[in-house]
């Protein structure tokens, strides 16, 4: 059986099986990650980009 629209985690390339890990960045794209953590790490890293 194939997927479709499978999402890779921004961070660290998985494959994205849980909704709701998304943040939207400030030139109009909304990222995803596979969990908490991948999201937590990306905002430390990239807090400045992230539009809240
Ligand atoms: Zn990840």
């Amino acid at each position: 059986m194939l997927k479709q629209d499978v999402q890779m985690c921004d961070l660290c390339g998985l494959v994205v099986e849980i909704d709701g890990f998304t943040v939207d960045i400030k030139e109009g794209k909304t990222l995803k990650f596979c969990c908490a953590g991948c999201l937590s790490v990306y905002r430390l890293l990239n807090g400045d980009n992230i539009v809240e």
